[in-house]
């Protein structure tokens, strides 16, 4: 059987274009997601800023009811990574890890992004309990306290600056002696008060207790230590896109890419490539946040169900 259209991944992006093609009429509608449905924000002990969802909840609590609203209109689901989408004619193929293939009229693909870890000591120990990536989600947690900001491109400044407006103090920590953002990004850095900023320094090794982080220790070149507590680490030191899906047996991609490894779309979350549409953290641009993903996933298949519509009629 062909699938009207197949879905990869399944976090927010992922699941609300399962939702929206099959409430629309698509009857053969598959999600592929290689973990548990959710994506990467139930990483996150809590979430503020999803609309109409007040109150302290996890990112685990927010996507519970996700699968189990689309899977009453029909969405099915497989557990399995799926190494490639391929496309010959008017059909996609997609390939999945355990050798077998499945063929599909469409694609929406969102298998979102990962903020590049930087490699000190206790920082995938102490990640989502003290230390993050996501200034917009997580700095509202430490109004009014000190935090530290990793990195020295234009997301840590512009993060840092963001956490000055709500943080006491942000100690902004770089492993060079210039950056490499904008320099009216650098300009105003260096004009706030209270951004601290600390060269030629690496983080060495964050620690906590059961609560979770209550400080970091950065090395300066000389190898010299400063011990800073803190209750929150911000790390921005790049994000990886999950593109590896697009990899054509030749190298390239299968449709068009950013120089950063983004997919370009077009506002319809179209591809260059004709049934093929990119949603959520790995399309260019992305606000990388839980609901531009799921509006992502909702224009796509409004795209797609058209797009179907006229492909088989
Ligand atoms: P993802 O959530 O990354 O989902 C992609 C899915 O695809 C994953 O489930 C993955 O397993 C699957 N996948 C990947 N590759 C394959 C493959 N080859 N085969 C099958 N499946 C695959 N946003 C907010 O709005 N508010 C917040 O408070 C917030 N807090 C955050 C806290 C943390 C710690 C993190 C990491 C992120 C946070 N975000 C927050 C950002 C938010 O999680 C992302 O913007 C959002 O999850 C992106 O959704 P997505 O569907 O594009 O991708
Ligand atoms: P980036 O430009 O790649 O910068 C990453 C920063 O992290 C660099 O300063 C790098 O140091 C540092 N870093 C990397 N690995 C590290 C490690 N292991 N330990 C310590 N530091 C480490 O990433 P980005 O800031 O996320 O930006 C990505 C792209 O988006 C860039 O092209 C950027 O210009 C663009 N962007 C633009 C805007 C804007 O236009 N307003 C805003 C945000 C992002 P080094 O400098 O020493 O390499």
């Amino acid at each position: 059987m062909i699938l009207d259209c197949a879905i990869i991944g399944g976090g927010p992006a992922g699941l609300t274009a399962g939702l929206y093609t099959t409430r629309g009429g698509l009857e053969n509608v598959t999600m592929f997601e290689k973990g548990m449905p959710g994506g990467q924000i139930t990483n996150s002990s809590e979430i503020e800023n999803y609309p109409g969802v007040t109150g302290e909840i996890t990112g685990m609590d927010l996507m519970m009811p996700w699968p189990e609203q689309c899977q009453k209109f029909g969405l099915k689901h497989e557990m399995v990574n799926i190494i490639k989408v391929s496309k010959s004619g008017d059909l996609f193929t997609i390939h999945k890890e355990d050798g077998t293939t499945q063929d599909a009229h469409s694609v929406i693909i969102g298998t979102g992004s990962r903020p590049r870890r930087v490699g000190f000591t206790g920082e995938d120990e102490l990640f989502g309990k003290g230390v993050s990536t996501c200034a917009t989600c997580d700095g509202f947690f430490y109004k009014g306290k000190e935090v530290v900001v990793i990195g020295g491109g234009d997301t840590a400044l512009e993060e840092a600056l963001y956490l000055a407006k709500i943080c006491s103090k942000v100690y902004l920590v770089h492993r060079r002696d210039t950056f490499r953002s904008a320099p009216n990004t650098v300009e105003r850095v260096n004009n706030t008060e209270n951004i601290e900023v600390i060269l030629n320094s690496s983080p060495d090794e964050v620690y906590g207790d059961a609560m979770g982080v209550t400080g970091i220790k950065v090395k300066n070149k000389d190898g010299e230590i400063r011990d800073i507590s803190v209750p929150g680490v911000f790390t921005f030191v790049g994000n990886d896109v999950n593109n590896q899906t697009l990899i054509q047996e030749d190298g390239s991609f299968l449709c068009d890419m950013s120089q950063q490894g983004e997919v370009i779309v077009d506002i319809s979350m179209k591809t260059s490539i004709a049934g093929l549409y990119a949603t959520g953290d790995m399309r260019i641009a992305a606000p990388k946040q839980v609901v531009s993903a799921a509006g992502d996933g909702a224009v796509a298949a409004l795209q797609v169900i058209s797009y179907v519509d006229e492909l088989l009629n």
